[in-house]
């Protein structure tokens, strides 16, 4: 397997804190030796555990991105004990450009793992983070949101896997960051994305969205900071005296354990919701209409939910094309 041509000045075992880049090789008209820099911020004291948190997976989701950022600006090693590696736009030019895939390659990172030293830049963060910033980690959060086709009821996630000693492992994590909800993600269609990657590292990962439409909840970043410090002190990083706030659970368990609880548009046209976020809804329910504003005399057509939950994610766009997703649920958690 060939190295990462990702290369950095920052020292990963040097105590203290140390605000760097990453940098990704990158070769065009305009700069025929240059780099993407991407922002790395390492802050170690002494010998324990290590959290990775990261954001910025996809560009165009910020309450991570905004969350990560004030936790550099306050974090120091005095705070701490191991190490805390931060990077809040991992997918660099994505978040620059505000939009969820990279203009470089119109790469999606969180569709990229486990990667490619040698693909295009996309590619080669994934393996990066797959074969460097992964098995240096005891812990990690890659930090999400709906993006800007999607709306999020704010919850805190992980990753079921075959592993039940990490499952166990994964779920004290979930409960310790405390957020309002805490969701078990059981289905897995993708395996292509960061947490399948890094739960085959045997690594204790944490998702989360935490808001969406393209804009940035305060509340939603109170709740990853909140979540965070909660985390940092579960891992044993910082003390439980530094992590005391609003969010400390009980986080209500829920999970999304099947294709069912996803509801897409059938046609192309103007979507009409007929729930909104925290909704309860029921199998055979009618989730929404699709209406044809060029041939207004044609009816609706309508979608229906295929199994009983609770509406925690919407589509933000009104229009939509056939097969976009324009619902999905979550149970509780039996
Ligand atoms: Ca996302």
């Amino acid at each position: 397997m060939s190295q990462s041509m990702i290369w950095t000045r920052v020292d990963y075992e040097k105590d203290g804190k140390q605000n760097g880049w990453l940098q990704l090789p990158h070769s065009v008209t305009r700069s025929a030796y240059g780099n993407v820099s991407i922002p790395l911020t390492v802050i170690k004291n002494g010998k324990g555990p290590t959290a990775f948190l990261m954001a910025g997976n996809h560009g165009d989701e910020y309450e991570g991105q905004v969350a990560l950022c004030k936790l550099i600006q306050a974090l120091e090693p005095h705070h701490i004990q191991g190490r805390v590696i931060i990077i809040p736009a991992i997918n660099l030019p994505a978040a620059m450009a505000g939009v969820r895939v990279s203009p470089i390659d119109q790469g999606n990172l969180n569709r990229s793992f486990p990667g490619d030293p040698n693909g295009t830049a996309t590619y080669a963060i994934a393996h990066y983070i797959d074969t460097v910033l992964y098995p240096m980690a005891d812990i990690h959060h890659d930090l999400h949101s709906g993006g800007s086709s999607l709306q999020y009821l704010p919850f805190a996630s992980m990753r079921q896997s075959q592993d039940a000693a990490l499952n166990a492992r994964a779920t004290s994590a979930l409960k310790a960051f405390g957020a309002p909800i805490g969701l078990i993600w059981a289905y897995s269609p993708d395996s292509r994305l960061s947490s399948v990657a890094a739960v085959n590292r045997n690594l204790v990962a944490l998702g989360g969205e935490f808001g969406g439409g393209g804009s940035v909840t305060s509340s939603g970043v109170r709740i990853v900071e909140q979540g965070l410090k909660n985390l940092l002190a579960h891992a044993g990083i910082i003390e439980a005296s530094r992590a005391v706030g609003p969010y400390a659970g009980p986080s209500r368990l829920m999970e999304i354990k099947s294709r069912d609880y996803y509801v897409y548009a059938p046609e192309a046209g103007l979507f009409e919701p007929a729930v909104e976020l925290g909704d309860m809804v029921r199998r055979g329910d009618v989730c929404g209409k699709v209406y044809f504003v060029d041939n207004p005399g044609r009816a609706p057509e309508p979608c229906y939910f295929e199994g009983d939950g609770m509406v925690i994610c919407k589509r933000h766009f009104g229009r939509v094309e056939r097969g976009d997703c324009v619902v999905h649920l979550a149970t509780d958690v039996a």
